[in-house]
């Protein structure tokens, strides 16, 4: 059933929204059992929200019947603000906080039915690509076609969840890859918007400059609705775009016929697996074969510029975004002993796992005076020639293609050899996209395992 069906049967009285919500939540701890998607389940949240539902549609209360999202469930990556409901962004340092507060894109899905189920698992602050970097005492969630392998990350659980449970749709974050790159291991949609579409505030930030919010669902009409609630201006956020509100379904109705299509050469070849490289191809055949026209471009500079430009920008807005949980301001704190240096040191030593301390000295190290001008503001530079790039393919083509990941999920006992450079290799395809502030989809093409 479509979530569009569902919704009609919401609002006809065909399903119990409480009974269905009820089971739902059932279904979400037996998966969970397995595949330890969600680090928390909102189940007071959920039913509350359920029986609302039910009480105005008895009512026949007038506005109820205009909700885009009536009943449907949402779940939200951990990162996300939701109000008296558990958020950690994935860390220890972040455990028992919780929010006075929605996020706006969370004030959305609520104005619009849309049912809160729970906080997705991720890589402590979005920091990885395979969403085994969960902060410490946190679950590392597992493909949902083969539980050795990983999701993806760092929005792994809610793209391991999109697969998983019908009649929902997730809320993923993405810095540099985070949405789409799940998305593509679990076989899923997930939209990574321009940046400023949607509105950041009640994000826990990993790097501001970066950092967005999109849907993940098993269908893209899901995912176009669910763009169509988030989107939008909101004055909280002084990098939201001020542009008129769109409605994303409407775009799915319009022919592929006549797009020019832009295959990204450097981006197939030597490092991407064979599997990888002939689906995609049988994608844009397919493409072809509905009249689109499809031409190679060559996109040098973003790919083979993109993990160095990203990197150096992420670590060093993440190193200054991070600085603030020192024990005192926000998150864990200890016993209170010894210099302020000795606290901040035993609090943050204890509370942040290794790739979120690697990244701190990592970013610190790029943004010191003496190195700043050879790093940070060299990254900077990049980063607009890299826009520039990209303008000129835009006067071109309408769209450009590369596969999302070069390779097919990996086992996890494959990852553990990984050094932390090849992890950040995983995202060679999505960095630059990101750098660029660039929408970007993931589009399922064939479901393959070697
Ligand atoms: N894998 C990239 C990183 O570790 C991107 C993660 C993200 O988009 N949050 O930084």
């Amino acid at each position: 059933m479509s979530i569009h069906d569902f919704i009609k049967k919401i609002k006809n009285h065909e399903i119990d929204i409480v009974e269905h919500t009820y089971k739902l939540i059932e279904e979400c701890k037996e998966i969970n059992k397995e595949y330890n998607y969600l680090n928390t389940i909102s189940e007071d949240l959920a039913l509350n929200s359920a029986r609302e539902i039910k009480i105005q549609l008895k009512q026949k209360n007038k506005n109820i019947k205009n909700k885009k999202l009536l009943g449907v469930a949402v779940s939200v990556k951990d990162a996300i603000c939701v109000k008296d409901v558990e958020t950690t962004a994935g860390s220890k340092i972040l455990k028992n906080y919780k929010p006075l507060f929605d996020a706006f894109v969370i004030q959305k899905v609520r104005e619009e039915g849309g049912i809160i189920i729970g906080k997705t698992s991720q890589d402590e602050f979005g920091f990885g690509g395979f969403s085994v970097n969960v902060g410490i005492g946190f679950k590392v969630p597992k493909n949902p076609f083969d539980i050795d392998r990983s999701c993806g990350g760092s929005s792994g659980g809610a793209a391991g969840l999109s697969q998983k449970l019908s009649n929902h749709i997730a809320l993923g974050e993405s810095t540099g890859g985070s949405i789409v790159e799940p998305a593509s291991f679990c076989g899923v949609y997930g939209l990574c918007p321009t940046y400023g579409r949607v509105s950041r505030y009640g994000l826990i930030d990993f790097a501001n400059s970066l950092d967005k919010i999109g849907p993940i669902g098993k269908n893209i009409e899901d995912v176009a609705l669910l763009m169509s609630v988030i989107s939008g201006y909101d004055k909280n956020d002084s990098t939201s775009l001020n542009t008129k509100n769109e409605n994303y379904e409407s775009h799915l109705k319009k022919p592929v016929k006549g797009m020019k299509i832009g295959i990204i050469k450097e981006a197939f070849g030597q490092g991407v697996e064979r599997e990888v490289e002939k689906n995609v191809y049988n994608g844009i055949e397919e493409l072809e074969e509905e009249g689109a026209k499809a031409e190679e471009i060559s996109l040098e500079l973003p790919i083979r510029y993109g993990i160095g430009t990203y990197y150096m920008i992420a670590t060093s807005e993440a190193s200054t975004n991070l600085a603030k949980y020192c024990g005192m301001r926000y998150g864990a704190t200890e016993k209170l002993e010894g210099s302020f240096n000795e606290y901040f040191t035993k609090v943050r030593s204890s509370n942040f796992g290794d790739e979120a301390k690697r990244r701190i000295i990592l970013g610190t190290f790029a943004r010191m005076a003496g190195y700043r001008d050879a790093f940070y503001l060299k990254a900077m530079k990049v980063r607009t020639l890299m826009i520039q790039e990209y303008k000129k393919a835009f006067k071109k083509f309408d769209a450009l293609v590369s596969p999302t990941a070069s390779i097919l999920p990996p086992k996890f006992e494959d990852i553990e050899k990984l050094s932390p450079l090849q992890h950040y290799m995983i995202d060679v395809m999505t960095v630059s996209p990101n750098v660029a502030g660039l929408p970007h989809l993931n589009v399922p093409v064939e479901l393959e395992c070697s």
